[in-house]
């Protein structure tokens, strides 16, 4: 190469619409692992040499690669080949699905998930059901959201469980620890698969929502195969119960795990996981009122001022914090927590489904992220027939307010939470825009107000989360000198009808500089 003429890019993505459209750029020049260049196809081509790789987008856009700032990676990786209840909107094509998977699978045990609460009389499941689709084996099938367990009669019985087959949050290990343990090649490969789903959606980078602290080696054994074709930060677990001592010595333990990947561009580590409380569906997830109909208001997962404590401690250690909250009471104990914390780490609320109105400004006051997942807003049967009549109509006005919080001067991050809902940013991006579900219900959308316009949709899936694991200088944007994270889609996002936004398709994915999908 010539000392003096242009650096020749390794790879280029010519012919397309780069984000964002006000820059008028058509191209993108890549050179090792960063990005060399953005411009017009003829500059970009300039830089273009014998053995440049080019992808034509086909006047499609390319966006920085998605970053999802919420998944359970190695849970949904896992899941990938069990029984999928994901959409079934009623009982009997819950039935027919896990009659298919129970007749086509031999295993020891039927192991799935998905099922929606609204599949369901009262919202519920029932043993006697499940008992008679699995009446051979072992059976256990969680809920969409993974907070409530479903589990037949043979399973309950190994289990030595009490129960009525149906089991909410930390009740679910009752069984679940003796389901058979997955090998470590098994948990490989369930990585691998799930690798590849996140190519094939554009996805550059994941944060782990808990759990990290047992991942790592799986990771680091993929990275050392130079197998890695996503970028993850994985969460510590952060949990109720420890005395102050106790949690010291755990974040001690937790700053020898993380130690030199604070800063890794693939796998990294500098933040901790908590939950406040559960979910709505079940009325786990903790009000300040009642839930309709009941005396109950859920159950904070910690003490008063326990997760304020145990905050302030990670806090000053230099840890970011991001907690898990669904209810008003949760959402403001979270916040009340954040209260007084070091701005500059970032600390995050994941969820966000349904904040007391009076919280919506303290995410701004207080520098605290807002981590949401628009596909848990899809106005579907679930949201319509259980969500909101647990909340009543009052409270479920506020639902997962993104615009009200993203205007009032505060940060969005948006992911999946998979699998809780699909690995799918389309998806995310058309309920985020539109409030609707994707056959465009209910006309209008629910409460359309929190519609965002589509450059706020896809910032939170780009720069957003990026910025959520400070990682805003490597990454979320095309410029010169970022990572080459790119996801390239098969339409012009910007001339797209906001109706048909869940229809785009990856045609190539980019991370580091490698082309790790292309349709
Ligand atoms: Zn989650």
């Amino acid at each position: 190469m010539s000392s003096r003429g242009p650096l020749m890019s390794s790879l280029a993505v010519v012919n397309g619409l780069v984000w964002p459209p006000r820059h008028r750029a058509t191209a993108v020049a890549v050179m090792g692992d960063r990005i060399l260049a953005t411009g017009s196809d003829h500059d970009v081509r300039a830089q273009c040499g014998r053995h440049t790789r080019v992808i034509d987008a086909r006047g499609g856009s390319i966006l920085p690669a998605f970053n999802d700032a919420h998944v359970h990676f190695l849970m949904a990786s896992r899941s990938l080949a069990e029984l999928d209840l994901y959409g079934a909107e009623t009982q009997g094509e819950v039935e027919r699905r896990i009659d298919a998977y129970a007749a086509s699978h031999s295993g020891p045990w039927v192991i799935g998930r998905g099922w929606f609460y609204s599949a369901f009389p009262g919202g519920t499941p029932a043993v006697e059901l499940l008992d008679r689709l699995v009446p051979d084996r072992p059976a256990y099938l969680e809920s969409f959201d993974a907070h409530t367990g479903w589990a037949n009669t043979r399973a309950l019985e190994i289990s030595g469980a009490f129960s009525t087959g149906v089991l909410k949050e930390a009740a679910m290990r009752g069984v679940t620890r003796h389901i058979p343990a997955r090998s470590r090649d098994e948990d490989l490969e369930a990585l691998r698969a799930g690798m590849r789903v996140a190519a094939e959606h554009g996805i550059g980078s994941v944060q782990e929502a808990g759990e990290g602290q047992d991942e790592l080696e799986l990771w680091d054994a993929l990275r050392d195969a130079d197998e890695l074709t996503l970028r993850v930060r994985l969460a510590f677990d952060m949990v109720p119960g420890l005395d102050s001592a106790a949690w010291k010595e755990r974040l001690t333990l937790y700053d020898d795990l993380a130690h030199g990947r604070r800063n890794d561009a693939w796998i990294a580590a500098g933040i901790l996981k908590a939950f406040a409380d559960g979910v709505v569906e079940s009325g786990t997830a903790a009000l300040l009122d009642p839930y309709i109909g009941t005396a109950g208001r859920g159950e904070p997962q910690w003490a008063p001022d326990e997760l304020a404590e145990a905050v302030k401690a990670a806090d000053a250690r230099g840890w970011q914090v991001q907690v898990h909250a669904i209810g008003d009471a949760a959402i403001r104990q979270a916040l009340d927590a954040f209260a007084g914390a070091t701005i500059e780490l970032r600390h995050r609320i994941e969820h966000i489904e349904a904040p007391s109105p009076l919280d919506l400004p303290r995410f701004a006051e207080l520098g605290v992220i807002a981590s949401m997942q628009p596909q848990h807003a899809e106005p579907n049967r679930n949201l319509l027939e259980i969500w909101l009549p647990n909340l009543g109509a009052e409270r479920a006005a506020f639902g997962w307010p993104w615009r009200s919080i993203l205007h009032s001067g505060a940060r969005l991050a948006f992911g999946t939470d998979w699998p809780v809902v699909p690995l799918d940013p389309a998806a995310s991006l058309h309920v985020a825009v539109t409030r609707q579900t994707r056959a465009g219900k209910p006309a209008g959308g629910w409460l359309p107000d929190q519609r965002l316009k589509l450059a706020e949709a896809v910032a939170a899936w780009t720069f957003g989360g990026a910025y959520a694991e400070h990682a805003e200088d490597q990454k979320g944007t095309l410029a010169d000198g970022m990572l080459a994270d790119i996801a390239v889609l098969d339409g012009n996002i910007v001339a797209t009808p906001t109706s048909e936004l869940h229809a785009l398709k990856v045609t190539a994915t980019i991370v580091g500089g490698r082309v790790v999908y292309e349709s």
